[in-house]
Formats: structure tokens, C-alpha cells, sequence
């Protein structure tokens, strides 16, 4: 039985750990005791000084029976902004709020805590159960870096649940997205507006008539694209050599993502090169797209421990890219479960209390799941 008082509390000191990305050495530190005790092995990584950050992503072992396979639990120990100096406040009716200022930071406390109250009941009871591996991230809230910062290569887990979504705890992502974030410089010539703006290259106009050129939001059923971001120009009365754009493109399919970000850039190319501008083209993979097909045993088991709860079951599409597009670019093949975080990245989110006890009671039959 998970104890519900001890998770609660648990959960409410999680929350009071300021832990941004690049600044989890606080949470990392509580986590490494928390584990250790449990008698699992801790290794933190050096992520953090690769990133800049104060903390690396921990990875943590706990032996188990022998004749089953080992699986990987990943959640991350960062939240997103405003999080400085965030408190939980629960209510009489169960339901856990920050006080208003801040994020609740349930993305992805709530996570964590699941995974340690599981560990605690399998420890106290002594429950026989599998080999589990566990990693705790940084870095997750900005495209993953502390992820892509992790040797994979010393996790045996061929399978993995991330805990990491909104929706009632049951539900679950099996499909996510490739991101594409991208950025845009014009480079045009300046010249005084009045005396000479013949001698100018307009990059402001050569920048828009590519905007303009695009189609934005939904291309198709399964890819956006996004210019979110423009500025340049320097005054009224100069001609601007520069516009610098930036943007993002999501996309179920990899290959799709990948030819809309060629036609993003043919176009700006286009517009510029009409004028006598330049362009500088920039791409970066904030994450790769996955499906974890409904067969597969990661989503089976999945199913087993939530009919064993009497937990409705349910697989979904996200269009959030996770951690769990990381494992699978590392081939190991996860789902994204929903653990008891609602209206994320935003002061009004919350969770409760039998939100959070049903994660963990599904998080501690996963681990002693014996199929
Ligand atoms: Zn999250």
C-alpha cells in the first residue's frame, strides 16, 4: 500500500526545492540521498558542467530477480519558470496548488516522488521485483539537453516509462513528434532612407515577402511550422541590413520535418536573392519523432498494471516532444505515462492527492510486474 500522508509530504518538500534548468544541483543532491538509502547505486554524470548547469543527470540501479529484464524510469528534475521560492498549498479537498506566483513544478515532482514512494513500499515490504533502473535528468525543459547529454550505453533497459505528462494517471503518449527549431538571418545593405535607399538592400521586406510566402500553423495532419520570433532594423531612417526570424516545425514524420525546413529555407533564399540579399540558414534537432507500437510488451505491461489497479488505460499522440524521444533514438522503446500534473507550465497548475497516489501505485506495479 502506498502511504499517502508520507507521500503528500514528501511531494510538498520536492516543491520547495528551487530547481530550474542548469540549477537542479539542489534536488540532484536530495535525490542521491533518497536513493541511496533504498539501497540504490548512484551515479551522477557530468552533464551539468557540459551544459553550464550545477548538476548532472543521475542514474541509479537497483538489482532485482535475475530472470527478468530490467526497466528504465525516467522523469526530470528541472521546471520550467516563474519556480523561484514556489510552495505547495493543499486544500481540504485534496488538491494541491502553488500560491499562485509560481509553477506547482508537479511537472515533474510529481513524477519523482511516485518513483520514490514505489521504491520506499517495494523496500519496506521487502516485494520481490524486477531490476530497475532509474534516471533522473536535468536540463529536460529546454529541448532536452541533459538527456542528450547522457552515455546510454550503460543502461541495460531495453524498455522504459517516462513520467512525464498531463492527463488522468492511466492515460499515456506513444507517439511524439520530431522538432525542428530553426533561425533565420537576412542580410541586406544599410543606407540612409531619405538621401539614398536606392544604395540600401531592404532585409526587413525581403524578410517579410518569405513570411508571406509560407504557410503557417498546420501544413497537414501531422506537421506544423511556426515563425514566432522577428526583429531587425536599427532606425526610421536607415535602410536595415539585417531581419533575424526564428521559428520552429513539428512533425510526426522525421523525413516530412526535415523537407519542410528545406522549403523554409528555399524560401527565404528565394526572397532574399530577388533584392541582392543574403541568408544564413540555421537548424537545430531539439528531438526526433517515435511510436511505440500498441503491441508492443512496454505498452502491454502498461495495460496489465492499470486493469490490476482498476485503472481505465488509455494511449494517445503528444505533440510535446519528452525525454522518451531520446530513449528511442537510443533504441530503447518507452511510453509517456501521465502522472498526476495538470494545467503544466502555467501558475495555475495543480495536482491532488489521489492523483498522485494512483501514480505511484501504478509506477510500484511496474516495477515488481513480473511480465
Ligand atoms: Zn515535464
Amino acid at each position: 500500500m502506498i502511504h499517502s500522508e508520507r507521500l503528500v509530504r514528501e511531494f510538498i518538500e520536492l516543491v520547495s526545492i528551487d530547481s530550474p534548468s542548469f540549477g537542479e544541483r539542489t534536488m540532484g543532491d536530495y535525490l542521491k540521498t533518497q536513493l541511496a538509502a533504498l539501497g540504490l547505486t548512484v551515479e551522477e554524470d557530468g552533464a551539468g558542467s557540459c551544459l553550464g548547469g550545477n548538476c548532472g543527470n543521475l542514474y541509479a540501479f537497483l538489482e532485482g530477480r535475475k530472470d527478468l529484464e530490467p526497466i528504465l524510469f525516467c522523469v526530470h528534475m528541472d521546471t520550467v519558470e516563474p519556480s523561484a521560492g514556489k510552495r505547495a498549498v493543499l486544500d481540504g479537498d485534496g488538491v494541491i496548488r502553488s500560491r499562485g506566483d509560481t509553477v506547482l513544478g508537479a511537472d515533474d515532482c510529481a513524477g519523482i516522488v511516485a518513483i520514490l514512494e514505489a521504491l520506499r513500499v517495494i523496500h519496506e515490504q521487502n516485494l520481490t521485483h524486477r531490476p530497475v533502473e532509474i534516471l533522473f535528468t536535468v536540463a529536460e525543459e529546454v529541448y532536452c539537453k541533459g538527456a542528450k547529454q547522457f552515455d546510454f550505453s550503460k543502461v541495460r533497459s531495453k524498455e522504459a516509462y517516462v513520467l512525464d505528462l498531463s492527463g488522468p494517471v492511466g492515460s499515456a503518449a506513444c507517439q511524439a513528434p520530431t522538432i525542428l527549431s530553426f533561425t533565420v538571418e537576412v542580410h541586406g545593405k544599410a543606407s540612409h532612407a531619405g538621401f539614398a535607399p536606392q544604395e540600401g538592400v531592404h532585409a526587413i521586406q525581403a524578410a517579410a515577402d518569405a513570411v508571406a510566402g509560407l504557410s503557417m500553423g498546420k501544413i497537414d495532419e501531422h506537421t506544423t511550422l511556426n515563425i514566432g520570433n522577428i526583429h531587425g532594423g536599427l532606425a526610421t531612417n536607415i535602410v536595415p541590413d539585417l531581419c533575424v526570424l526564428s521559428g520552429e516545425i513539428r512533425s510526426y514524420s522525421h523525413e516530412k520535418a526535415m523537407e519542410v525546413a528545406e522549403t523554409v529555407q528555399k524560401q527565404f533564399e528565394s526572397s532574399a536573392h530577388a533584392v541582392g540579399a543574403a541568408v544564413d540558414f540555421d537548424i537545430q534537432i531539439g528531438c526526433r519523432a517515435y511510436e511505440t507500437p500498441l503491441s508492443h510488451p512496454v505498452i502491454r505491461r502498461f495495460e496489465t498494471a492499470c486493469r490490476t489497479l482498476h485503472l481505465p488505460s488509455s494511449l494517445h499522440q503528444t505533440f510535446g516532444g519528452s525525454d522518451n524521444n531520446i530513449l528511442a533514438e537510443y533504441g530503447i522503446s518507452g511510453i509517456v505515462l501521465a502522472c498526476a500534473m495538470n494545467q503544466c507550465h502555467s501558475c495555475t497548475e495543480y495536482t491532488t492527492v489521489d492523483e498522485l497516489v494512483r501514480i505511484s501505485e501504478l509506477t510500484k506495479a511496474l516495477m515488481i510486474s513480473e511480465d
